[in-house]
This record gives structure tokens, sequence and C-alpha cells, in this order.
């Protein structure tokens, strides 16, 4: 018989011996308890199942009858959301404290702990003990999968290291009848997982797998490790490898390991894996699953534009998990094959295999989730197959994402057991996968596709940017004189996390060099204002080309001078390379102006060059404000000149040499495009007060931007025009946490928005506003997070905060916290490495918001943290300051989301994500108030700044004659 034919054969029978009575989901509406009916509903009502499945993920964090009633209305109660009408019924009522009202929440908060009890083998180990021996008692083995909270700090990786020895050890203490397993993530042993941070990852996950294992062994339990998201698969599996060919553990067979089918390198893995386990000379486990975070990981890789690690069809991954489970049984010799799954034809397909290749009953297994499959599972021990049940256990509600996990696996159109509660035809259920994946491209819903972000996942990446940084090494300590600066008076530019090491030394430009500059750029522009704009948007192009061509030289040149840890250098680079592109796009989109015409007579609405700009630029964004603010001005037609800051100085120069050689090798005019590094207060004015200067693009603090604002407003001899203003300067921006917010996400925005770069974004947030009533959580875990960042050089690769930007800053940011601690409360503050300009991350907490603290800009990594009564006073607050650039809030309440959209005073408002890394033609950036003036950068309007709009009007009638369509 062929293979096939003996899976329909197997397939079929498993099928009968787990087929209904009648329709299951017919039986499920019918069900008196409401956990079946939501369950039915959820699946028969996409508009329902979506907001049903948010309304579950929110109920952990909703206290009393009141807030879940209310939570109840405002997810379920929309015009898009489609409701049977028993569940109208229950939410139609009125008053949040009305006998109606508290029957609805606890109907609701009954059926979803019925729901997840059915998935979760107990909240404690008495229940667990209970539900597994009920399990071998049905003649299978589990494994115990312990659920939490995300690990967010060292303190709850340690609780979930010591939490799994001490399952181990109660393990230990029964009599299974088998070896007990547990299930383990990696990701869960270091907060700070990541692959850029290859070293140091391996170092603390190795420790602590060590620990592990070693206890295992002395207790005689089985150690599974799970495989998580696309991010941490290759480090996963590279520490795991090591690890298991140690000495001490080469000999362990009781082990094992995760391959997801849905991933498109699965394959490869697998024959690498077969390899490895070959030399390593004893076998361990390999369980194959289909993957449980597929739409996570084609979220995560369209946002950021990488390619899709998985397949996009079911029934592609479905084929290839068929295609793996061969290569797996294949090698029953070498390698343990688990193969896990609930699809029925998946089981019965690796039945025949196995079959077919006379592998021995013993040397492999089946796994199901519990829960999920009980009748699948039962069917394949009756006759007489090893079966594995995955058991998860804890709480119910730090399980509430695995619940939901389950809820969308059962309940989604392409899953089997969603397909067989619905579908009488069982021949379609058993048919063969169908390899089916697209060829076409994904649709792309972005008007402007950014470049996309290193992927420090990748083979060679880290090691690629390393090289770069000793390359960039070697040429530390040069002299760049730009054209009209001086060759002697000059400035040394020093590295923050190591000021004894010189950056460069760049010669400063002074009133001469001001002078010499205007002239050139007054001879260009009559020139460059006629050149055609598609050699200016060719000029754009060619800087992006260039930049995305040395992106590793320009990462290693902000972690050495700037003291940027090198992802976020890294995106820095994506942000000047889409600031080309985009303003290239978007003054074709100019050029075209606009057309008013009426019979006879032709209005033209068109655009022309301002003249001259100037450009200042700030420090923390050396290349991507930089970049941003000098394409938009010379694309639109005018001419440039381009002052770095003092801090970037080597930066500014590397800029200014290389635009200026892209545009003598296009031919184009010298005066076009002039750097002119030097002192802000020295030459800063002269530029700004210039008669023949247009417009002033700024970027920086708020005292240098008004004083420049007021001095352009002054006429000066000579001076024939009105200047313009564009300024971006500081924030003082807020994140607000509620109590329905999801806190593992609230912590890590938070600690990322606060301390990315040392808090030295405009858009980072400084202060928190907490509620009350989860202050004392959210502050504990907060701080966590925060004691676990890594303080170091910015070079190092498992850098979080780098050091502040010189010792002014340091100095003023130590005087102010020293101050803080006489009258605020101190949360905590960390300590800061002894050489370098580094500030220790540090918290204060009920900070009054009149404080200096929740008003001023620090621009530091110093957070606080304000506790307020209630939503209302939380909006009061955030928008009490003089700022209004970035804001964020963390929460699950339809109306507070909705409120915050129309209230809360932020040029860029962030909900549940953080509130830093705005993405050019995404997220275009910039405030109001005092804030700044002026049009999003990276936004539809921003080159509108740098033109004067001019209307031409033509009477096209002559002697009463103009044509006119014939059909009037
Ligand atoms: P800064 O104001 O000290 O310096 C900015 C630039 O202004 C530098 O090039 C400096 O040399 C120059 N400058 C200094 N004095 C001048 C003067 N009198 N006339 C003309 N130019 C002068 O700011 P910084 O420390 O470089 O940058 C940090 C500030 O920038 C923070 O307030 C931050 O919030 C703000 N910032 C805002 C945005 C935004 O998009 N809104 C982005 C980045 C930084």
């Amino acid at each position: 018989m062929s293979l096939e034919a003996r899976t329909q054969t197997l397939g079929q029978a498993l099928l009968a011996a787990t087929r209904p009575g009648r329709s299951l989901l017919a039986q499920m509406r019918e069900q008196l308890q409401w956990d079946e009916k939501l369950l039915a509903w959820a699946m028969e009502h996409p508009g329902l199942r979506t907001q049903l499945f948010r309304l579950i993920d929110t109920l952990p964090a909703l206290t009393g009858s009141g807030e879940i009633s209310r939570h109840m209305q405002e997810y379920l109660d929309q015009p898009e959301v489609e409701l049977p009408e028993l569940l109208k019924h229950l939410i139609h009522f009125t008053g949040r404290e009305s006998l109606a009202a508290k029957t609805a929440a606890q109907t609701l908060t009954t059926a979803v702990s019925t729901l997840a009890r059915k998935y979760i083998v107990g909240e404690n180990f008495a229940q667990v003990r209970h539900t597994l021996e009920r399990i071998r008692r049905q003649g299978m083995t589990f494994t115990l999968d312990i659920l939490g909270e995300a690990v967010l700090s060292e303190t709850e990786a340690q609780g979930y290291l010591q939490k799994y020895l001490d399952l181990m050890t109660q393990l230990a203490g029964v009599d299974w009848g088998c070896v007990p397993q547990v299930s383990v993530k990696l990701s869960a042993f270091y907060s700070q997982f990541d692959p850029l941070a290859e070293r140091t990852t391996r170092i603390r996950v190795t420790q602590a797998v060590t620990q592990l294992l070693r206890k295992a062994g002395e207790l005689g339990v089985a150690v599974h490790f799970d495989m998580e998201q696309y991010k941490y698969k290759n480090l996963t599996l590279a520490i795991l490898q090591e690890v298991l060919l140690a000495d001490e553990f080469r000999s362990r067979t009781d082990v094992g390991l995760t391959v997801q089918a849905y991933l498109q390198e699965s394959e490869a893995d697998v024959r690498e894996l077969v390899d490895w386990v070959k030399s390593r000379g004893y076998p361990v486990t390999v369980r194959l699953v289909k993957g449980a975070y597929w739409d996570q990981e084609v979220i995560w890789a369209q946002q950021k534009h990488w390619p899709l690690p998985v397949y996009r069809r079911k029934s592609s991954t479905d084929a290839n998990y068929e295609k793996l489970t061969r290569l797996l049984l294949e090698n029953h010799r070498y390698l343990y094959p688990a193969i896990g799954s609930h699809n029925v034809r998946s089981q019965a397909h690796a039945l025949a295999v196995a079959e077919a290749l006379a592998v021995p009953l013993s040397a492999w297994e089946s796994q199901v989730l519990y829960g999920m499959a009980a009748p699948l599972a039962k069917a394949l021990v009756e006759r007489g197959y090893q079966v594995r049940m995955y058991c998860p256990y804890g709480e119910l509600l730090p399980g509430m994402s695995y619940l939901i996990r389950r809820l969308l696996e059962n309940t989604a159109n392409t899953s089997f057991l969603r397909q067989r509660l619905e579908k009488t035809d069982e021949s379609a259920l058993l048919a063969p996968p169908a390899w089916a994946e697209p060829t076409t491209p994904l649709p792309q819903i972005e008007s402007f596709v950014g470049t996309p972000d290193t992927n420090f996942a990748e083979p060679g990446k880290p090691e690629q940017f390393l090289a770069a940084i000793t390359q960039v090494k070697s040429q530390l300590g040069q002299t760049y004189v730009l054209p009209h600066c001086s060759a002697e008076r000059l400035l040394d530019s020093v590295n923050p996390s190591n000021p004894t090491e010189v950056i460069g030394r760049v010669g400063l430009a002074d009133a001469t060099s001001v002078q010499q500059a205007i002239d050139l750029a007054q001879k260009a522009q009559p020139v460059w204002r006629q050149t055609p704009l598609s050699q200016r948007m060719d000029l754009l192009l060619k800087i992006a080309d260039t930049l995305a061509a040395q992106r590793p030289e320009w990462v290693a040149w902000m972690a050495l001078e700037v003291g940027k840890p090198i992802r976020e250098a890294d995106t820095e680079v994506s942000e000047a390379i889409d600031f080309c592109r985009y303003y290239a796009q978007m003054a074709e989109q100019l050029e075209r102006g606009h057309t008013y015409d009426v019979w006879g007579e032709t209005n033209r609405y068109r655009y022309q060059p301002k003249g001259i700009g100037v450009v200042i630029a700030p420090w923390n964004y050396p290349l991507a404000i930089s970049v941003g603010m000098v394409t938009a001005a010379l694309v639109t037609g005018n001419c440039v000149l381009y002052k770095p800051a003092e801090q970037s100085s080597v930066i500014g120069c590397k800029i200014s040499q290389f635009i200026t050689d892209l545009i003598a090798d296009l031919g184009l005019p010298a005066g076009v495009f002039q750097g002119l590094p030097g002192w802000g207060e020295e030459i800063g004015p002269l530029l700004v007060t210039h008669p023949a200067v247009h417009f002033i693009t700024f970027t920086g603090s708020r005292q240098v931007g008004c004083q420049i604002y007021a001095q352009a407003a002054q006429l000066v001899p000579g001076q024939t025009h009105l200047k313009r203003v564009v300024a971006e300067l500081g924030g003082k921006n807020a994140i607000i946490v509620d109590a329905s917010a999801d806190l593992d996400q609230a912590v890590q925005g938070v600690v990322q928005s606060a301390f990315g770069y040392a808090g030295q974004k405009c858009s980072a947030c400084s202060r928190v506003i907490v509620l009350e009533s989860i202050v004392q959580p959210f502050v504990e875990r907060l701080w966590a997070a925060t004691a676990s960042l890594v303080i170091g050089a910015a070079t190092d690769p498992a850098t979080t905060v780098g050091p502040v930007i010189d010792a002014v800053a340091q100095e003023r940011l130590q005087t102010a916290i020293a101050q803080a601690k006489q009258r605020l409360t101190l949360v905590g503050e960390r300590p800061a490495p002894a050489m370098g300009y580094f500030v220790g991350p540090t918290i204060f907490t009920d900070v009054p918001p009149d404080d200096p603290l929740a008003q001023e800009e620090w621009f530091g990594p110093v957070l606080a943290v304000l506790r307020v009564a209630d939503f209302d006073q939380a909006v009061q607050v955030a928008n009490g300051t003089d700022y209004a650039l970035t804001g964020g809030l963390y929460s699950r309440t339809p109306s507070h989301i909705q409120r915050a959209a129309e209230e809360l005073a932020c040029g860029n408002l962030y909900i549940n994500r953080g509130i830093t890394g705005a993405l050019v033609g995404r997220q275009p950036f910039g405030g109001f108030k005092l804030s700044g003036v002026g049009s999003k950068a990276g936004g539809p309007d921003y080159l509108l700044q740098f033109v004067d709009p001019k209307v031409v009007t033509e009477n096209i009638q002559r002697q009463g004659f103009a044509p006119v369509a014939e059909e009037l």
C-alpha cells in the first residue's frame, strides 16, 4: 500500500474514533455553559471574535464587577460587532452597579475561568498532580510548562529559574511510572536576551541552563526546550547546541529541542540538527510543531520590512510539516522525534511514515497540548502509540496570553480543530496538504516603504558591525578642515564612553567663513533653482544610496562620537536614508502644483524655492536630523549652510564632505551645500541674522530655538524678505499607564522610552503618570527592569544604556539628581561606571506635577513617576507642561484610548507601544506649544516650509476666442 493510501486508512480510523455524534459547533451553541457558547459565537462572527478576545485579554487587569461590566459594554456594544441575541441581552444593562451588570460580569468571569481551566492543568501543584495522574492513568506521559508574565528583569529571570527548580523537586517526589518532563523557554533566563548581545546572552543563559540541567540530572527529570519567536531562534539553537556538547551534558539523552515547521528555514535547521546530533553521539528529542506565533511573525516582519520568516499559507506549513516528519523519522537512530500536532492528517501521516520506515513504537512519540485534542490523544494511545501531553501550569490570570493563543488556534479558519467542528466532509480533512506559497509579493499598504533596519538575528550581522567599529577606531584622531574653516582653531571631539579617546579635531568656522560661504551660496542659488527637479532628486537618492552602502561605518561613528548604542545608531541610519527618499518623493508631488483653470483662463499654482537656508542641527541625531533638514531644503531648490552641533562635529564634517563630493561628482555648483562647523553662540547668530538668509531650520533646545525665533524676526539692513523659522524643540513627554494596562507591555515600553539612548531623545519619556491602584506593582517591576539594563560603552553590543553626551551634561544631571533627592522619593539610582560621562538610570516616585523634574527637560536617564487618582487627573497632569512633543498611553479601556487621542496635547501620541522611534512617512514627527514651530519632519507638509507659493493667472481668450469643449 502506498504511503498516501496508508495515511488515509490511518486517518480515517483516527477520525472515526474521534467523530462527534453530530456537528460539534451546533452542540457548542446549544450548550448551557457560556464558555462553549462564547467560542461558538467567536467562530461564527469575526467582528465579535476580535473584540471578545481583546476583552478576555483585558480581564486580568480588571478589578470588581463594575469595571468588568463597563469593559464588556465598551468592547462588545459596538456597531461593527454582531451580537447573538443572548449576548445582546446580557450586556444591555444600565448602571454599572446594577444587578444586571453584576450578573453580566459574573457570567463572563466564570465563562473565561472555565475556558482557561480547559487549557491549564492547574493553578497549584496539588491540582497539577491530580490532573497529571489522570493523564498517566490514560496511558500518556506529560511535559509541564510554567505559565507566567514576560520576563523583564533579572529578578524575574531568577524567579523563573527558581520556579522550575522547585517544580522539578516536586515532580521528583512523586512516582509517575515514567520520567517526568518540564518544558522551558530560553529567553526567560535572561531579561536582556538579544542576538546582538550574543556573547553576554550566551554566558547568562548558559549559566541558567547549566544549573537547570544539573538539578534535573540529580532529580531524574527530563528537560525540553521550547522554541519562541523567530528572532530568538538562531541564538537559542546555538546556545543549546553548545551546552549540550559540554562534557558534563554530552551524554544526556533526556533533553530536547523544538523546530517550528512554519519557518522557512526549518528544513535547513533540521538537517543541521541531524548532523549535530550525529556528531554528538547521543540522541536528543526533537519536537516538531507547526508554530504558535504566526500572526506576530507576519506583523513584525511587515512592520520592519524584513523577509517573512514563515510560510504564508497554512497548507504550505502543513506540507513542510510532513516533509520534516519524514526527515526526523528517517533519523530516529540519532534522535527521538516528537510529533506535536492536533491535526489528524499530520498525525496519521507520521504513523504511516513510521510504519513504512519500520521505526519502533518506542523510538518516537506524538504530542498534543492539554485541552486541545483529547479524543485524538486517546485514540492514539488505544492504538499503542506513545503520546505526551504538553501541560501548561500556573495561575489563570497570568496565563491569559497562553489562553488567547489557544483560542486563536481553536477558532482560526485554517485550524484543523475548527474545520473538524464544521466540516462533515472528512476526505477534505484528510487530503494531502498542497504546497501553496504565493509567488506574488505581499500586499503593500504603505505609500512610502522605508528602508529596513539591520536584522541582528541574521547570522554574521553583529560581527559585521563590530568589524566596522574596529576599522573606524583606526581612523580616530584625524583633523578635519572644511572649506572656509580655520586650520588653527580646532575643536576636539571626544568619545563620551571614554573621553581620553579623541574622535577627531575639527577646524572651526568664524565670521569670515560665514561671509565666504554666503557669497558662494548666492552665486550657486540662481543655477540651483533652475536645475531640473530630476537632478535635485537624483542628488537625494545618491545620498541615500551612499548612506546605505556605508551603514556599518556610520553606526560606528555614532557609537563612538555621540555614545549611541549600536541598534539605535542603526535605526538612525535608516531614518537618514528614509528622509532622502521620502523628500524626493514628496518633491515630485510638490512640483506638480495645482491647476485651477476655468474656461478662457488658466490658474497655475506653483512653488518656488525660498533661497538660502541655514540648518542648525543637534548632536543627539547627528546623522538623521542633519540629513533630513538638509535634504528637504536642497530638494526644493534652496542652497544650504549647515552647522552641525559641536559635540558631533566629526560626523558633521563627514556628512558635509560626502554630500559636497556627491555634488561635485554630479557637476552641480559648489555653493549649493556647505558645512560650517563651529561654536553655536559664535557663528549661530551670524548665520541667523545674515540679511541674505531666507530661512532657518533648527532642531535643538528651547532656549536656543526661542532665541533664533526672535533674532530671525528682526529686519536688518539689506534684508528684503521676512525669514521663516522651523524649530523643533524639546519635550517633557509623558506616558499614562491606566489600571487596565498590560503591565508586561507598559513596563517594557516605559523603560525603553525613558532610558533608550540614556534618555537623550527629544521624544524620550521623562514622566510616567500612573493610576493609584497600580502604582505599587508597576513601580516595582519598572525598577527591577531598570536595574537589569546593561550600562556600558556604546560600542559594546550588550549595552542598553550608554553615556550622556559630555561632561557638562553629566555634571548638570548629577547636580539635579542630588538636589532632587533632597525633596523627592527615590525609587532607585543605578551606579554608573567611573570612566566616561555616565549617569546611572534614576527613578523618582510621587513627584508632584509642578516639581522641576516634572516640568523641565533634563535630557538624561531620569524618570519621574507621578501618581494620579483617576484618568481625568492623568490627562490633566499630562497636559500640564509647556511642551507638546510626544506622549503615550498604556490602556485596554477603549473609552480611555479615544479620550487620549482627542485630549492629550502632543504632536505624536503612541498607544500601547513605546513613544520613541518615529518612522519617516509612518509617524511624521514634531510637536507644538513650546516643543516647536513648523510642520512635522518626515510628513507630507514638511517641504512646504522651504518654498513660496506663486499663482500665475493667464487670460487665454483672444478677441473673444478660446478653445471651448465642443460638446458644450
Ligand atoms: P542645543 O540647542 O544646545 O544645540 C542645538 C544646535 O544649536 C547646535 O548645533 C548648537 O551649536 C546650536 N546653537 C547653540 N547656541 C546657538 C545660538 N545662540 N544660535 C544658533 N545656534 C546655536 O541643543 P542640543 O543640546 O544639541 O540638543 C538637545 C535639544 O534638542 C533637546 O532640547 C532636545 O529635545 C532637542 N531636540 C528636539 C528634536 C525635535 O525634533 N523636536 C530632536 C532632537 C533634539
